[in-house]
């Protein structure tokens, strides 16, 4: 009895100084967490939500740009369409705006079979036999090729993917368009439809592509026919996605792989780094430098006003909205982007 009464004693007798410790604790630890809140895993769900809603009222009327014309079916696309989401690596969405309006996939179709051509024949077969460099120039540069000892460069221009959609192993070109749309749809966690009009108005137009193909084909660079493998490609372009799908899409990228709504694994894990690279690389064209320099994420745009940026472990951002600049980037895609990866802290080079 005694002796429980003398050890409380001396603790209350220390009370102040038990009490004093607390207080700096909490008040270091306050300070800790707004020193790293730019790192910081968590954030929280209501500054997600108000960050987004600031994004889309600041660009909502912004109508810079100009939709892509060369594929004719592009042009009489709603250019008033405009679409964010955000979902998170765990599978939380946050979306404001036209989310569900579809535009066709296009060129950030080449991120998700330029994916499938490693989980085939490996990352190193793809640097190799396609590369991760960046051209400098648009992304349906002939020149670029040629410059580049007749390579495609990277899988992000239009050489480059042909060339993946070239490799997809199959036996025809029907089975390897739909290992292509099937691992789409994978990514995106349901049955993306097809724009039968886009495809049709560009397969009747894409002589350059073909002429590329061709190029490439004369180099052994070719995993089949050129004529159908542009065909393929083509195809796998007119696959339409809206903000949601590209927020869901970049999601499995950001989660290592996996998508956290389906729990299906798209991609091994040690792929995923290095088809982010070639995203940072390549990823907005002749304008990846300037998009990194900026927001320091891999992302990846299409002319169908589409755009998906990553940020690795944490998130994707997916925007649609179809005016271009002149590289053939969403004008508002990135500059909502741009706006919420620089108010949430998200740039993965400053963490
Ligand atoms: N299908 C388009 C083309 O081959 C894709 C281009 C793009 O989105 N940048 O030109």
């Amino acid at each position: 009895m005694r002796n429980t009464v003398s050890m409380r004693a001396p603790l209350l007798g220390r009370l102040p100084i038990v009490f004093a410790f607390l207080l700096t604790f909490v008040f270091l630890s306050n300070v800790y967490a707004k020193d790293t809140s730019a790192s910081a895993a968590a954030i929280s769900d209501a500054k997600i939500q108000s960050v987004l809603m600031e994004a889309y009222e600041k660009y909502k009327n912004d109508d810079s740009g100009k939709n892509a014309d060369y594929i004719k079916e592009l042009a009489i696309v709603d250019p008033k369409i405009f679409g964010i989401s955000i979902v998170t690596a765990d599978g939380k969405v946050y979306e404001v705006g036209d989310t569900e309006a579809a535009v066709s996939i296009q060129s950030i179709s080449k991120v998700f079979t330029a994916a499938l051509v490693m989980q085939e024949k490996g990352a190193k077969f793809l640097q190799e036999k396609i590369g991760a460099n960046a051209t400098g120039l648009a992304f349906n540069s002939v020149i670029a090729i040629e410059l580049h000892g007749r390579t495609a460069s990277n899988p992000f221009v239009n050489a480059g993917a042909i060339q993946s959609t070239s490799w997809i192993k199959a036996k025809n070109s029907k089975e390897r368009w739909n290992k292509i749309y099937a691992n789409m749809n994978d990514y995106a966690g349901r049955k993306l439809s097809f724009n039968e009009k886009v495809y049709i108005s560009e397969v009747n137009d894409n002589k350059s592509n073909q002429a590329i193909a061709k190029l490439l084909d004369a180099n052994n660079l070719m995993g089949s026919d050129p004529l159908e493998a542009t065909t393929v490609y083509t195809k796998q372009c007119s696959v339409n996605v809206a903000a949601h799908d590209l927020g869901m899409m970049g999601a499995a990228l950001a989660n290592h792989g996996v998508n956290p709504v389906t729990g299906k694994r798209v991609l091994n894990r040690e792929y995923v780094p290095k088809l982010l690279a070639v995203m940072a690389t390549a990823g907005l064209y002749d304008n990846a430098g300037d998009w990194l320099y900026v927001t320091g994420t891999p992302a990846k745009s299409g002319v169908g006003g589409g755009i998906l940026a990553v940020v690795p472990g944490k998130l994707a951002i997916g925007v649609v909205s179809p005016p271009l600049d002149k590289y053939g980037n969403s004008v508002r895609g990135q500059k909502a982007a741009i706006y919420i990866i620089e108010k949430l802290g998200l740039n993965p080079l400053a963490q």
